[in-house]
């Protein structure tokens, strides 16, 4: 029997966006009632972001390692990990589990691949920006990867913790958004590609101007699909 695990709590927020879209892209094809099974195991937010900013990697790959090994014992037969940031501990939890993990980067490129496109702006936490774990992912398979400026990505950054993962929504935060986003686009990045778990939050097909991909969404229906 298929079991869907996920690593979750990276925030609650989207943890609470990706079991809303698992059951509502599940109903889109499914008969009434049938649902994904699915094993959460949400985190404590609080434990990551302060190894985050201590830039402790290898304590953020043990918690999640944990996790995995959690959700593999409780039987999930494919894991995620809830978050774009915390695939910089990717490999690490996918060589310590034995069922597959399915990366949310593949996820989203497949997704731009489908929109025939080849060039992203790519939004973020600064983390997922300032390493390379993931711009570096997208062009190693052709994609070209536009990053906003430095000051634009501490303005997305701080919207990030400071209000998305504490469940806070502002209008002047979604037009800061906007512009971010747009101003990426005019320098190269064709799809708007939304790579914190949180962004759908923000935008969504109701006001996005430009093409985007919703790494959330994308990352369920990959392991829906799986
Ligand atoms: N959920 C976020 C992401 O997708 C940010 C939170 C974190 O830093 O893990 O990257």
């Amino acid at each position: 029997m298929k079991r869907v695990g996920l690593i979750g709590g990276l925030s609650w927020e989207s943890t609470s966006s990706y079991y809303t879209m698992f059951h509502r892209f599940t109903s889109e094809t499914a008969a009434p009632w049938v649902q994904p099974r699915l094993l959460i195991d949400s985190l404590d937010f609080s434990e990551i972001v302060t190894l985050q900013r201590l830039g402790d990697w290898d304590a953020t790959g043990a918690i999640l390692i944990d996790s995995a090994h959690r959700l593999q014992d409780a039987g999930a037969t494919v894991l995620g990990i809830g978050a774009n940031t915390m695939h910089m501990n990717f490999d690490a939890v996918a060589d310590a589990v034995t069922i597959p993990v399915v990366d949310i980067r593949d996820a989203v490129i497949s997704e731009v691949e489908a929109k025939g496109a080849t060039s992203v702006s790519l939004l973020g936490t600064k983390y997922l920006m300032e390493n390379d774990f993931y711009s570096g992912y997208l062009e190693a398979r052709g994609i070209v990867v536009v990053k906003p400026t430095t000051d634009e990505v501490e303005e997305l950054h701080s919207m990030i913790f400071t209000e998305l993962t504490q469940g806070i929504v502002t209008d002047e935060s979604t037009s800061r958004f906007m512009t971010i986003a747009a101003n990426c686009r005019r320098r190269g990045g064709d799809v708007i590609a939304l790579c914190c778990t949180e962004f759908g939050m923000l935008v969504d097909e109701r006001n996005a101007p430009w093409p985007f991909v919703d790494s959330t969404a994308a990352h369920v229906r990959a392991l829906l699909a799986y």
